[in-house]
C-alpha cells in the first residue's frame, strides 16, 4: 500500500493511530513524516530587513528560534529606531531602558525587563531561558546576569534621543502620535522548515515612561506566546492596554479553538475596545501565525502594517483595523 494512502485510511479507520493533527501538511511521498512548510517570518512594522535577515536564515533551514533572535537584533542595534534597543527613547529620567522576551517551539521562555546598557536583550533573554532554572530576570539582576555572560556594557543613549528626550523636558506637552511615535515595538513570529514556530519580542517601551515601568512586551502571554501545537502571536502598541487582556495568549487559545488567525487578532481588539477607554488616545496591534504558515493582523486604528517573508518572497502589508471597519 503506498504511503498516502495508508495515511488517509488510517485517518478514516480511527484505530492505532500515530494521529495526524489537523493543522500540519505531510510530505506523503517518501518514507519519513516530515512536515512540509516553507518558512514564514512576519514582523510588526516595516522592519524589512529584521524580517528579510529571519526570512533568509529560515530558508537556509536555520531553526525558528534562532531566525526570530537574529532578526530582531538588527533593529537592536538601528540606532534610528528609537523604540528598540540602542538608540530606544529612554524614561523621564533620561535612562534607557529595555524589555524582551524569546519563546522556543519546546514552550520555554526567557524574558527580562528593566535592563540598561546591554544592547542586545533578546540574546540575554534567550540565555534567561536556556542557562537559568529561571524564566524571567529584571533590572539590576538581569544587568548582573547579562555580564556573567559576557555581554559588554555599553551607553544606549544616542546623542539624538537624548536631544529629543531634553525637548520634551523643555515642552512638556509631548503627545504620543499614534503609529508613528511611539509604537515600534519589534515583535517576530518564524515558522521553520521542520514545522516549528518561534517568537520574539524586544523593545524599549513607551518613550518618557515613569522609571521603573514595564509594559507587555516582555511579559508572556501580552508581547508574546506561543504554542507549537497551535502558532503564534505578538503584540505592540499601548502595553497597559495589551497587559490588562493577556491577549496574545487569548489569540493562540482562540486559534486553538479553531479560530483562523485573522479571526482570533479581530477578536482579541475586540475583547480591548469593549471596555470603557478612549480609543483616539492608543493603538494596539497584533499579528499572528498559525502552523499552516496563515497570518492575521488586526489592530486599533489604520496604520499597522508588518513584514512578510515566505517562500523567498517579502511584501510589506497593511493590517485591517478595527476603526477603519466600524
Ligand atoms: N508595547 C510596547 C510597550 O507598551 C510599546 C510598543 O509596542 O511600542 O512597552
Amino acid at each position: 500500500m503506498k504511503r498516502r494512502n495508508f495515511i488517509r485510511n488510517i485517518g478514516i479507520a480511527g484505530v492505532g493511530l500515530p494521529l495526524i493533527p489537523n493543522n500540519l501538511s505531510f510530505d506523503l511521498s517518501g518514507n519519513k513524516n516530515i512536515p512540509v512548510h516553507s518558512p514564514v517570518s512576519i514582523t510588526t512594522w516595516n522592519f524589512q530587513e529584521a524580517n528579510r535577515t529571519a526570512g533568509e536564515l529560515l530558508q537556509k533551514g536555520i531553526s525558528a528560534l534562532d531566525a526570530v533572535e537574529q532578526g530582531v537584533r538588527i533593529e537592536e542595534s538601528n540606532i534610528k529606531n528609537h523604540t528598540v534597543g540602542k538608540g530606544g527613547a529612554p524614561d523621564r529620567d533620561g535612562k534607557v531602558t529595555l524589555d524582551a522576551i524569546i519563546m522556543a517551539p519546546n514552550g520555554n521562555f526567557g524574558s527580562v525587563a528593566f535592563l540598561e546598557n546591554i544592547e542586545h536583550p533578546v540574546s540575554v533573554a534567550r540565555k534567561v531561558m536556556e542557562e537559568t532554572p529561571h524564566n524571567m530576570l529584571v533590572g539590576e539582576g538581569a544587568y548582573q546576569f547579562a555580564l556573567s555572560q559576557g555581554f559588554e556594557p555599553e551607553n544606549l543613549l544616542t546623542e539624538e534621543s537624548e536631544k529629543q528626550w531634553k525637548n520634551w523636558l523643555v515642552e512638556k506637552e509631548y503627545k504620543p502620535i499614534i503609529n508613528i511615535e511611539n509604537h515600534d515595538t519589534i515583535g517576530m513570529l518564524c515558522l521553520d522548515s521542520k514545522g516549528d514556530i518561534a517568537g520574539a519580542c524586544t523593545t524599549s517601551g513607551l518613550a518618557y515612561k515613569m522609571r521603573g515601568r514595564v509594559g507587555d512586551s516582555p511579559i508572556i502571554g501580552s508581547g508574546l506566546f506561543i504554542d507549537n501545537e497551535v502558532g503564534g502571536a505578538v503584540a505592540t502598541g499601548l502595553g497597559e492596554e495589551i497587559l490588562k487582556n493577556v491577549s496574545t495568549f487569548l489569540i493562540v487559545e482562540l486559534m486553538r479553538s479553531g479560530k483562523s488567525p485573522q479571526e482570533a487578532c479581530e477578536i482579541a481588539v475586540e475583547r480591548i475596545v469593549k471596555k470603557p477607554t478612549d480609543l483616539k488616545d492608543f493603538q494596539v496591534a497584533f499579528l499572528a501565525l498559525n502552523k499552516n504558515g496563515e497570518v492575521g493582523s488586526y489592530c486599533i486604528h489604520p496604520g499597522f502594517s508588518y513584514a512578510l517573508h515566505s517562500k523567498g518572497d517579502e511584501e510589506a502589508v497593511q493590517s485591517k483595523s478595527y476603526l477603519a471597519e466600524k
